[in-house]
């Protein structure tokens, strides 16, 4: 049966609750600082009506990974003050619609998109936080550059100055063997040390992107300071991952 608004709005409100808890509590156990990570709602696949409930529950920041699907549904909710942050695999021709409403972008990944991307922005007359997609998985289905490129990747990124850079982001392996997602998000904490120590000057590697709904406790952890979840916040997505993430599988 489908649930009126109220419930929706109690659903969300709990579910919210809960992950915020856990959060807590892994940085407890990691003896970290709660407010050292920030939870980013994923709301791909939701419709914007159940945005609008979601918003009220308190999701002022909404995490998308098609840029297609986060400008219909910033049209329709336009009303609201959401933060558009995107999340997934950009092409060099939609960097123009990105450029006009997203407070953030995760997943940077070539030159290309930054060029583009830095110059949709200068036209617009905006700036916004942008993190460096890292592949920690090694899995040629997944975006990002490879671990052993960041360090080139990122001396590039100074000339475009609408580009704010944070961090990084990645997705981990899917795997249901913890230590090979950990491994991942080890990587993940190494080579933001060594960027911390040798990026250009004006760059910020300060955030850490990673951990989802079934790894987020795996990934503060391991450091991470942005945790981005869907599926714990508003249930199950109807179709596997392999549907949503193109490439994989
Ligand atoms: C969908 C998605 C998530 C969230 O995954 P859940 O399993 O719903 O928590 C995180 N990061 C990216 C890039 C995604 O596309």
């Amino acid at each position: 049966m489908e649930l009126n608004e109220e419930q929706q709005l109690n659903e969300i409100k709990t579910n919210l609750a809960t992950v915020k808890q856990r959060i807590i509590d892994a940085c407890k156990q990691a003896g970290r600082d709660p407010a050292s990570v920030r939870l980013l709602p994923v709301t791909k696949t939701v419709s914007p009506e159940r945005l609008r409930i979601a918003y009220a529950a308190g999701c002022i920041e909404m995490g998308e990974n098609k840029i297609q699907e986060a400008r219909e549904k910033s049209e329709v909710l336009q009303d609201l003050n959401i933060k558009w942050s995107i999340i997934g695999h950009l092409q060099t021709n939609k960097a123009k619609y990105l450029a006009r409403f997203a407070n953030e972008f995760q997943a940077l990944d070539s030159l290309k998109v930054a060029e583009e991307l830095d110059k949709r922005l200068q036209n617009e007359g905006r700036a916004i936080d942008v993190y460096v997609q890292v592949n920690s998985s090694g899995e040629v289905s997944k975006f990002g550059l490879p671990p052993e490129a960041v360090k080139d990747f990122v001396k590039q990124l100074p000339v475009f100055s609408s580009l704010r850079i944070k961090g990084l982001m990645t997705l981990a392996i899917f795997s249901s063997d913890h230590d090979r997602v950990r491994q991942c998000f080890i990587k993940m904490r190494e080579i933001q040390a060594i960027l911390r120590q040798e990026a250009p000057a004006g760059l910020s590697f300060e955030e850490l992107s990673m951990g989802m709904s079934g790894d987020y406790e795996l990934a503060i952890a391991e450091g991470a300071t942005v945790v981005r979840v869907g599926q714990a916040i508003f249930g199950k997505r109807p179709l596997p991952d392999s549907h949503y993430w193109p490439g994989l599988g």
